[in-house]
């Protein structure tokens, strides 16, 4: 270790995209840090806050691979060990699926001080400002975040689908996040497992971008509607009776969740 005093890492959550949604605590630090650590997640609006001279970019690089998670996190080190201090911006909660609690723990086992700061999170406020709310009173007493990442039928699947059915069933939604390319596998999983074809399901893609789209279906329409939709990631599938609300509510929603994106449904 060099006798430099370390620097700071700030495990940030950007929120879904809309800068609005940024936390004051991340604005200050996004205006504050020697440099940001970011993919693209956060979206282009918050990216362009921060000027390009002071962001790393530790998403996919050229050749669609990942940065190695290991070399992230000694990046992080290394910063913070020659004195700066460091934002690694995460979109929406750094904890939400977003390996912030490896980075936090591998922070911490380096001796390298940090703090975190959580934001708000595309699997409630992505919908929200769509108008499905992910739970209410006479729909849903329940919610379920997963990964749709994993494929339902490989054996060693950490999820159990039939369970996760039984939760909705019971008066649950589901929020799949990263559930754009297996969702004929789990809407699949879930019928098999008794959920009833009718039962709806909202995507909302890019939620509070200027470019956002939401398109409402059924279990039994999904992939029609997000093929016909040419759904892309960063999307969010709520699935429940309390995505049928924004039907209800869409000629008066406003801001970023109403019609006014590309293709808003
Ligand atoms: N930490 C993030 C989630 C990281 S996993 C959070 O709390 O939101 C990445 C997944 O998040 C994407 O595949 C997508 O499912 C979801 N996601 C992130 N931002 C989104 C947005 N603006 N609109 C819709 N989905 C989003």
């Amino acid at each position: 270790m060099s006798d430099e005093t370390p620097g700071t890492v700030y495990l940030v959550g950007s929120g879904p995209g809309d800068p609005g949604l940024l936390t004051v605590r991340a604005r200050d630090l996004l205006s504050e840090a020697d440099v940001v650590l970011h993919d693209k997640l956060p979206g282009p609006e918050i990216l362009d806050l921060v000027p390009e001279d002071r962001r790393e970019d530790v998403g996919k690089r050229a050749g669609g691979e990942r940065t190695p998670q290991a070399e992230t996190n000694s990046r992080l080190v290394d910063h913070a060990r020659a004195g700066r201090d460091v934002v690694r911006l995460k979109g929406g909660d750094p904890f939400v699926f977003g390996r912030g609690g490896e980075e936090m723990e591998h922070l911490a086992r380096e001796g390298v001080p940090f703090e975190v700061v959580p934001g708000v999170t595309s699997a409630v406020g992505a919908p929200g400002v769509a108008g499905v709310p992910v739970t209410h009173r006479d729909h849903a007493s329940a919610v379920t975040v997963v990964t749709g990442h994993e494929d339902p039928e490989k054996d060693d699947s950490a999820l159990d689908w039939t369970a996760l059915a039984a939760l909705v069933d019971a008066g649950g939604t589901l929020v799949v996040l990263m559930g754009v390319g297996h969702l004929p596998d789990y809407a699949a999983a879930l019928r098999d497992a008794g959920l009833p074809a009718d039962l709806p399901l909202a995507v909302v893609e890019r939620g509070t971008w200027p470019d956002h789209r939401t398109v409402v279906g059924t279990l039994e329409t999904a992939v029609e509607t997000r093929d016909e939709a040419d759904v892309e990631p960063p999307a969010v599938v709520v699935i429940g009776e309390v995505a049928a609300t924004r039907e209800r509510v869409v000629e008066q929603l406003g801001g970023r969740g109403g019609d006014g994106g590309a293709d808003g449904g």
